[in-house]
């Protein structure tokens, strides 16, 4: 493991300046083949990260599988597309640049900082280090210390894999944070809570380095009357439960038209039990809470409004059941702080507009959920409301298509990224005119007189 005193985290960042600075990584094939051994790494440390996982989390190898392991899609869409992505794209001028062509390069920024988060402390890391690694950069990560297990794994492949003046991974919790944020960076990619959100961008101002922020929040998901019921069911119980509620964009809260309610209410009752049994408990398809920390707020939300079904909890597991809540009331804590866990409130509306003015009230959310196959009411709720991203019909299926862009907006975060976008995040745009020498036109020159009609007329 890293020493991670200061001095040597001064150090480490050092000796990733000086490798920027030979231009290794500046080379497109390097980059490629990074991105190559990254994928080996993974696929040949698979068993690992499934064991690191279930330990931390007790994550079904199926979730591993389609919410982990899956980055490796984002790994081969950087390789696939690196190539494009890094050609100068030439920019169109007007005509009074007639004589000039102008060109935007893609170029790295140079050592780039990630911190990560425990919910998906697989993924949310790899998946910045490809844009970092497409963009030509150096990296140091700092995983999350609440999924251990996680963070030595990765710790481990990289040291195995990487020289950590290219790529080095830095285990600890707050504290190093902390020390690594005294170091300036070329860029903080930063996934976690808001409020952590906020002193990491307070550090990085500090140095003047440009922030990604991948925030949380609550993602409130609207359901109407002309819907699929049976769909809807199964997509919202999934997005919902799915690593038990620990998804940075699982609906929230359910905003239900009033006439649908008790339809809704009891095929999700019924719906759970398909998925996870009389006993979730006993289920080998259900998360556990991270930590006891988490465990007991999550558990002191269940004071709130009225269980439906669930509710069970097993402190010694740290296991909460899948649960539905009814009657919370808006000033309650469960709707006021993000839950993070698998409690679902379900808040009823009898017009589509108290459903809108409650999601205005509140800070914008990373994801909006509506499920209605009404073009009206789709277009009402996407003009009326703000929100990272939205999905239609469905729950967490945004995150993984690698041309959309994913990011919050507010509250839940600054920044986007996915597919291209992570390459994008990670480079700096150069703007480059260039002119030619077989004509210099004197109407800008000095002296200016007789010039003002001229410089007139070219405005107009
Ligand atoms: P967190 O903010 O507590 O921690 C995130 C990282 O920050 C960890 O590595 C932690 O060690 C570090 N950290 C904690 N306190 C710090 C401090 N004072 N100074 C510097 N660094 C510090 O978040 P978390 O509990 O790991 O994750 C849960 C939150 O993350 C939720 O709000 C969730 O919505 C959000 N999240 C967002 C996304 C996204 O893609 N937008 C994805 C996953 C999670």
């Amino acid at each position: 493991m890293i020493n991670t005193e200061l001095s040597n985290i001064a150090e480490i960042v050092l000796n990733q300046r000086k490798f920027f600075q030979t231009g290794k990584t500046k080379d497109v094939d390097f980059r490629i083949e990074q991105l190559k051994t990254l994928k080996l790494a993974i696929l040949e440390h698979e068993q690992a990260i499934i064991q690191a996982l279930q330990a931390d989390l007790h994550k079904p190898e199926f979730e591993i599988y389609m919410t982990e392991l899956g980055i490796i899609k984002e790994v081969d869409y950087a390789i696939k597309h690196l190539k494009t992505w890094i050609k100068p794209k030439k920019a169109a001028v007007s005509w009074e640049f007639f004589s000039y062509s102008a060109r935007i390069y893609s170029e790295p920024l140079g050592v780039v900082l990630i911190i990560g988060p425990w919910n998906y402390p697989f993924n949310l890391i790899i998946s910045p280090l490809v844009g970092a690694i497409a963009a030509g950069n150096c990296t140091i990560i700092k995983p999350s210390e609440l999924a251990p297990h996680t963070s030595h794994v990765l710790t481990e492949i990289i040291a195995k894999y990487f020289d950590p003046a290219y790529i080095a991974v830095l285990e600890g919790g707050v504290e190093t944070s902390e020390k690594l944020l005294i170091e300036k960076f070329d860029h903080i990619f930063f996934t976690g809570g808001t409020a952590v959100g906020k002193i990491v961008m307070a550090a990085a101002a500090k140095h003047l380095t440009p922030v990604t922020l991948e925030l949380g929040g609550k993602s409130p998901c609207i359901v109407d009357t002309d819907i699929n019921l049976e769909h809807t069911i199964r997509r919202i119980t999934w997005g919902k439960f799915l690593n038990a509620g620990q998804t940075c964009i699982a609906p929230d809260y359910l905003l239900v038209d009033n006439k649908i309610k008790k339809d809704l209410v009891n095929g999700l009752q019924k719906c759970l039990k398909e998925f996870y049994g009389d006993q979730p408990d006993k289920s080998p398809d259900y998360a556990r809470i991270i930590s006891q920390k988490h465990f007991d707020r999550l558990v002191n939300f269940l004071k709130n409004g009225e269980i439906i079904i669930g509710g069970e909890t097993k402190s010694s597991e740290r296991y909460i059941a899948p649960t539905l809540i009814d009657n919370v009331s808006l000033l309650d804590p469960i709707m006021q702080e993000e839950i993070f866990g698998p409690l679902l409130p379900i808040i009823e509306y009898t017009d589509i507009a108290e459903a809108i003015a409650l999601i205005n009230s509140r800070p914008k959310p990373l994801a909006l959920y509506l499920f209605s196959q009404n073009k009206n009411l789709q277009k009402h709720v996407l003009q009326e409301t703000s929100s990272g991203g939205v999905c239609i019909n469905d729950t967490l299926m945004q995150f993984g298509v690698s041309s959309l862009p994913f990011g919050g907006v507010g509250d839940s975060g600054i920044g986007s990224y996915h597919g291209k976008g992570s390459f994008d995040i990670f480079s700096h745009d150069k703007s480059v005119l260039q002119n030619s020498f077989w004509l210099d036109l004197k109407w800008r020159y000095a002296p200016y007189k007789g010039k003002l009609p001229l410089i007139k007329k070219l405005l107009g």
